[in-house]
């Protein structure tokens, strides 16, 4: 998930070490690589393990640190989203896709987009709640 600010991240990164689950940071240091190269890159980026990924979710969830944006699918706004790979192996594709991110390598190396459970669209990026479906206080 990416985070506005290296606080939120690390909020986000302690939480996320109280339940077990390693996490790895990657800000405005690595972003410098980066810079005219992924103009998209703002904030601070908190990666985990894809393994980890849904209990790092359920953790942030519980504790409503889930930026909205990340939890909605585009088609029918469902937050019943989650990151898949679209190939690779574990651990491996973790890598490589941390290292496509540090070293630019060249695109198809690693990739990973989401799969709605609703309606089963595929995508890149989740947006935002559009209109409010199922209220969690
Ligand atoms: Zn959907």
């Amino acid at each position: 998930m990416t985070c506005d600010d290296a606080f939120q991240a690390h909020l986000v990164q302690g939480a996320l070490e109280n339940e077990g689950i390693p996490s790895v940071l990657h800000n405005e240091n690595t972003s410098n690589i980066l810079r005219g190269l992924t103009p998209t890159i703002s904030g601070v980026d908190v990666l985990v393990y894809a393994d980890d990924f849904d209990r790092a979710m359920k953790v942030l969830e519980r504790n409503q640190m889930v930026p909205e944006y990340l939890k909605y699918c585009p088609c029918c706004h469902s937050p019943q989203i989650r990151l898949v790979r679209k190939k690779g192996h574990g651990l491996r594709a973790f890598f490589a896709a941390l290292f496509s991110l540090l070293a630019v390598a060249p695109p198809g190396t690693a990739h990973w987009e989401y799969v709605c459970r609703h309606c089963g669209a595929r995508f890149e990026k989740p947006v935002a709640r559009e209109e409010k479906e199922e209220g969690q206080p």
